[in-house]
């Protein structure tokens, strides 16, 4: 599963190929399950408008969308002359005004979900269930075999809790006051911090000196604070690390060249800790494997 550090490269990834492209026409698929507003409501949001940026918020990917004018004025027709308002909308592209009812697409990859910019002539793999025609002859295609990416359309997307990179000390320390849970647990929250998963947990508690199963509470003030900037390390190491091959993340064969930080605790069980050898365990909370040395982590 995609976390933080691969959306982010993704996101940036895909907004070097698609930004300031017109969204021509949309087709989506007959499966339910990807398409978390009505397929109608995704296609009229999407058809006409110009890609103003993408970013990640969250684990989500975020397309800011503008209204092409003549497109907007026209779509509201029957669809035959809405096909034709596209190519007018698209030699006005660079007049587009900002429109006030900004809209936004908003994809999730859930566990298999990927966004390929596409040559229309390539083969539609098996499970796509999304193809956006740009402006620019190519497509932008989402595909998911296991269906949990989910795709929408929102005019004020804001995902709950905090960005892990933008939080200040202060606001990252007032998260875990009073917690009851297991500090990896409260790390996995999506409610408190955005897009942090196993992995990254993992590798900051290691980085912090502090065991996954200590309570949220009982961690000092001084080790949050090397809490905080492990979890900014590994995800900033992380991001610079994608950042090196991002065309490969959204290429046409959907190839998936995911970058691996080098792991210090996670999926290395019984494996020597690479500072002091004790060999590495693991325990499962709440579902979720952990992993964490023993003598470094208190
Ligand atoms: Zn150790």
């Amino acid at each position: 599963m995609p976390e933080l550090p691969e959306v982010e490269t993704i996101a940036r990834g895909l907004a070097k190929r698609v930004t300031g492209d017109l969204i021509e026409s949309v087709w989506l698929g007959q499966k339910k399950e990807p398409l978390k507003s009505p397929a109608a409501q995704i296609a009229k949001a999407l058809e006409g408008s110009r890609i103003s940026s993408v970013r990640r918020m969250g684990k989500h990917i975020v397309f800011d969308l503008d209204p092409a004018p003549e497109a907007q004025k026209l779509s509201r027709s029957k669809s035959k002359s809405r096909r034709r308002s596209t190519s007018q909308g698209l030699a006005k592209a660079g007049q587009a005004l900002h429109s006030a009812s900004h809209v936004q697409w908003i994809v999730h990859l859930g566990m298999t979900g990927s966004l390929r910019v596409c040559e229309p002539q390539s083969e539609i793999a098996k499970h796509t269930h999304a193809i956006l025609k740009l402006a620019s002859g190519r497509e932008l295609r989402f595909v998911d075999p296991r269906r949990f990416g989910r795709l929408s359309v929102a005019t004020a997307f804001d995902a709950a809790g905090v960005e892990p990179l933008e939080v200040d000390l202060a606001g990252f320390v007032s998260l875990f006051r009073g917690r009851k849970t297991p500090i990896k647990s409260a790390l996995l929250n999506q409610k408190l911090l955005r897009g942090v998963g196993n992995i990254y947990a993992d590798e900051s508690l290691f980085r912090a000196g502090i065991r996954p199963r200590r309570r949220a509470s009982t961690v000092t003030r001084d080790q949050l604070e090397k809490l905080y900037a492990g979890l900014q390390q590994v995800l900033s190491e992380a991001i610079a690390l994608g950042g090196s091959s991002i065309s490969d993340y959204v290429d046409a064969d959907g190839e998936e060249g995911f970058f691996q930080l080098q792991h210090r605790v996670y999926a290395r069980e019984g494996e020597p800790c690479l500072v002091c050898k004790a060999p590495i365990k693991r325990v499962v909370i709440a579902g979720r494997s952990s992993h964490y040395c023993p003598r470094c982590q208190k």
